[in-house]
């Protein structure tokens, strides 16, 4: 039997595919060599969403006194909360199984190679769990492989060195924690075990945190940061490391001298910690110790041993594979999705774009055209923002010699985010003055995650600031700080002056 469609990987991007290409009639097989739902639901959005959740229950509870709630000795149970997190982990995987057999896709549990082509129909060849191997064919592929964290020489993983998979299962809360990179991931797992208790330190080799948003954005989640007591070394790098009998480590830091380390803690060198570097132009060397270390430097696409070469295709240098607008490859006939796939590395991108592909090839008009790919980073408070950084709008309207309508309101002047105890942060919406289309919306605020949608949704249907302030919006609620920062747009905000 020749299948229409076999789909390598099943994460956020693969499995959503052969769900849609089995709706629409494709006899569709998923190939996946670890458990369904891919980094996403096992080791990724999901665990961590979880792991935040009941840190920031826990640190609420414990922190609630000025609400009347007096549970300042709330502990934690880390084997429960590991516990409670993996069972959601696999109600999500088994309900992917629920859904392959409700459409009718195939599941095949193996690992996947591109065994070359013959006519129009593909091979692959899988090798499951026991090493035996067995051939499909299939007149289409969509490679969904995803990516997998970038190790750096100076911290090889281990024990007590690990990537985010590591640090959403630690069975304790460690005492010191290093989170080497200071991007999504980072900044995210830095507040859980901030909040859960651990001293963290956050190593960050460019000169700021979260460098993919505006300055703006970061600043609230920083300071709520520091409130917790993680320490922020920016402009710094881990240039080695020394792995200790007890399971510690100390980290060598190579530190611009613009930069504060402002951490005299667990320094058994007693090397100057540069706290009071005053030469911008100095560096530095400061050794700290911690009992675990997340590195979370980025990730690279899985490309690597798919038996491309076997149909000519190669990727690029960072190891992402070209594709039009529908997700082809140069391949006929061979499709790649999701964080293989040029653009972010998130699931909903992934998804969107797995929808495309099996649109195309069930031969239907479909084109990855989407007028923004939320962005969202669920720390506390949560960024999330679409379209470009105001940053970049601003370069671009000066050189284009246009100006922009800018509309900003705070979350401390909205009722809900008041009766929340949720304050922090703003709304910002920019569009163009001449059109008063919406450009892009930032959001830096409790629930950010939740809000932007509208926001995403105004970007794709061409909304104005002038539709967003003229929707009726619910009271109270957080979602009026889009409304009221599109009036802010117009000189027309209600609840703050206008200036
Ligand atoms: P990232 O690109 O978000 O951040 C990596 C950070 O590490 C950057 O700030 C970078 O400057 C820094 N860095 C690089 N090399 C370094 C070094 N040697 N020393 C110190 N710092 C260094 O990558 P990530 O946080 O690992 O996340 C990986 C991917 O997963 C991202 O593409 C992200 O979009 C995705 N992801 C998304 C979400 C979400 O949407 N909420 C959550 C988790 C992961």
């Amino acid at each position: 039997m020749i299948y229409d469609l076999a789909v390598i990987g099943s994460g956020p991007g693969g499995y959503v595919c052969a769900i849609r290409a089995a709706q629409l009639g494709l006899k569709t097989v998923c190939i996946e060599k670890g458990e369904l739902g891919g980094v996403c639901l096992n080791v990724g959005c999901i665990p961590s969403k979880a792991l935040i959740h009941a840190s920031k229950t826990f640190y609420k509870a414990k922190h609630g006194a000025h609400m009347g709630i007096m549970a300042a000795e709330a502990t934690v149970d880390m084997t429960a909360m590991q516990q409670w997190k993996s069972g959601i982990v696999t109600k999500l995987t088994g309900g992917i199984g629920a859904l392959f057999k409700g459409n009718g896709v195939e599941r095949r549990a193996a690992t996947a190679r591109i065994d070359g082509r013959a006519g129009d129909v593909f091979r692959v060849q899988l090798t499951d769990a026991t090493g035996a191997t067995s051939t499909l064919e299939a007149h289409y592929i969509v490679l969904a492989t995803g990516s997998a964290p970038i190790e750096i020489g100076a911290l090889p993983y281990g024990e007590a060195i690990v990537h985010a998979t590591g640090a959403l299962a630690f069975e304790t809360v460690p005492a010191r924690l290093a989170v080497v990179g200071g991007g999504v991931i980072g900044m995210e797992l830095a507040d859980v075990y901030a909040r859960l208790g651990a001293q963290v330190t956050v190593i960050e080799a460019l000169d700021r945190l979260l460098a993919i948003f505006d300055a703006d954005l970061v600043r609230p989640v920083q300071l709520k940061q520091k409130k917790l007591g993680v320490k922020h070394l920016v402009d710094a790098r881990v240039v080695g490391h020394v792995a200790h009998a007890d399971g510690s480590i100390t980290l060598e830091i190579d530190q611009g001298g613009g930069a504060k380390a402002g951490a005299k803690t667990g320094d058994k060198t007693g090397a100057k910690t540069g706290a009071k570097a005053n030469a911008a132009a100095t560096r530095e060397t400061v050794r700290l110790d911690f009992d675990k270390v997340l590195v979370s430097v980025g990730r690279r696409p899985n490309t690597a041993n798919l038996g491309l070469e076997t149909v000519g295709l190669s990727p690029d240098a960072h190891g992402f594979l070209a594709v039009d607008a529908q997700q082809r490859t140069a391949v006929e006939g061979l499709f790649a999705i999701g964080d293989i796939a040029p653009g972010p590395m998130l699931a909903h991108k992934a998804s969107y774009e797995g929808e495309v592909a099996a649109e195309a090839i069930a031969g239907h008009p479909a084109a990855n055209d989407a007028a923004c790919v939320p962005s969202v980073v669920y720390t506390d408070p949560e960024i999330a923002t679409v379209g470009p950084t105001l940053t970049e709008l601003v370069d671009q309207a000066k050189k284009d010699e246009r100006s922009l309508q800018i509309g900003k309101f705070p979350m401390a002047a909205l009722g809900r985010a008041i009766a929340s105890d949720a304050t922090e942060g703003f709304v910002r919406v920019v569009a163009d003055s001449d059109t008063g289309e919406l450009l892009a919306v930032h959001i830096v605020a409790a629930e950010a995650s939740e809000l932007i949608n509208a926001a995403g949704f105004s970007l794709e249907m061409a909304a104005s600031t002038e539709d967003v302030a003229l929707t009726m919006h619910a009271h109270p609620s957080l979602a009026e700080g889009f409304m009221e920062a599109a009036k802010a747009a117009l000189g027309q905000a209600i609840h703050q002056v206008n200036r």
